[in-house]
């Protein structure tokens, strides 16, 4: 670093005070070109064109030098001091521009560079069937009702026609908690009990969604936990040709307007009379083939007259209301529709799968 010189104690002459100025100008252009950072363009430009600076001070013994000797020698020093004004600022600015060089270099993006991909979720196989099958009743008047997955024994069977010891209790492994009375659902028609004692004695036009589950082994075609989709209607004067109405608009709109249906009589505790609605073969068109077993029909959905017990449990009088009731698994019809032919797949987690959908 450059130091200051002393300011001269004696008076000068022009020759001394001229070799001064151009003593500054020699020293201050090799400061200038020296100078590594800003930091320090920024002490030299104080040391020779500061305020107190040393051109400055030698501009100040001007008054030294006779009449014509100070005009010429202020010439030359206000010519260094342009040169060094022009000079510094100049090294200044490409110093600025250096550093946002450096810094652009260091963000530098390439984007020749393909970009990454963005990992995108999936609504899950099962869901995505029931959603579709809950809007397709939403369309047709149905309220979507959910009810709770710790159900009373009571609700789950006794209120449902299915009192202690009934053979229907047979038909289901139950997962039982520490309370023998509590338990988690192996269906979801407790949920019936519970819109009709909350909506009684308005009619009601209810699906109610959600997961079941049974205490079973676990094979290709029986898991613990399963969704439901259970459908209601409770009114005056509905009678099976409803159910079956609306049941078969309810299937053209899921496989397609030409596809038939048909009901066999079945048996649930909780409906009187019972059937089972089957859709025509999809995969075959009804000819018959391993999907169909050669039935040239698929099982879809079980379904019935509400039994009066139940319409009783609920809240409504059977001699002067009646209504329908039905219920379906959103896997099975998944299974049908995609031939996957383990439920297993369906909680298993395994992205092989589930990325499939
Ligand atoms: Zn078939």
């Amino acid at each position: 670093m450059t130091k200051r010189s002393p300011p001269p104690a004696k008076k000068l002459n022009a020759a001394e005070l001229m070799d001064w100025i151009e003593d500054i100008e020699q020293r201050a252009m090799k400061a200038v070109a020296d100078v590594q950072d800003a930091d320090g363009l920024a002490s030299q430009t104080a040391v020779f064109l500061g305020r107190g600076g040393e051109l400055n001070r030698a501009l100040e013994r001007l008054v030294d030098l006779a009449k014509p000797e100070r005009a010429e020698a202020g010439r030359r020093a206000n010519q260094v001091k342009a040169k060094l004004e022009s000079e510094y600022g100049r090294r200044r600015e490409e110093m600025r521009a250096g550093m946002m060089q450096a810094q652009l270099q260091q963000e530098a993006l390439d984007v020749t560079l393909p970009g990454r991909p963005l990992v995108r979720g999936r609504i899950h196989p099962a869901n995505q069937t029931l959603r579709q099958i809950i809007r397709i009743w939403a369309e047709m008047g149905f309220q979507v009702y959910r009810s709770r997955e710790v159900e009373t024994d009571e609700l789950n069977f006794g209120l449902l026609n299915m009192p202690p010891h009934h053979p229907a209790r047979d038909m289901w492994d139950t997962f039982y908690t520490t309370n023998p009375q509590v338990l988690l659902r192996t269906h979801t028609s407790p949920g019936q009990i519970h819109a009709m004692r909350q909506r009684a004695p308005q009619p009601i036009r209810v699906v109610l969604p959600g997961m079941c589950y049974r205490y079973e082994q676990v094979t290709a075609r029986s898991e613990i936990q399963f969704n439901q989709v259970e459908g209601l209607a409770v009114g005056r004067r509905i009678t099976f040709a409803d159910l079956k109405g609306t049941l078969t608009a309810f299937a053209r709109r899921l496989f397609g307007a030409q596809v038939a249906t048909r009901f066999r009589a079945a048996h649930f505790p909780f409906t009187e009379p019972s059937a089972e609605m089957d859709v025509e073969c999809f995969v075959c068109g009804g000819v018959g083939c391993p999907v169909c077993k050669g039935t040239g029909w698929l099982e879809v959905l079980g379904s019935g007259m509400v039994h009066p017990t139940v319409l009783n449990n609920g809240g409504y009088d059977p001699a002067l209301f009646s209504g329908y009731a039905f219920g379906m698994g959103p896997e099975r019809l998944t299974m049908l529709k995609h031939r996957i032919e383990d439920i297993r797949y369906f909680w298993k987690n395994d992205l092989r799968f589930l990325e499939q959908f």
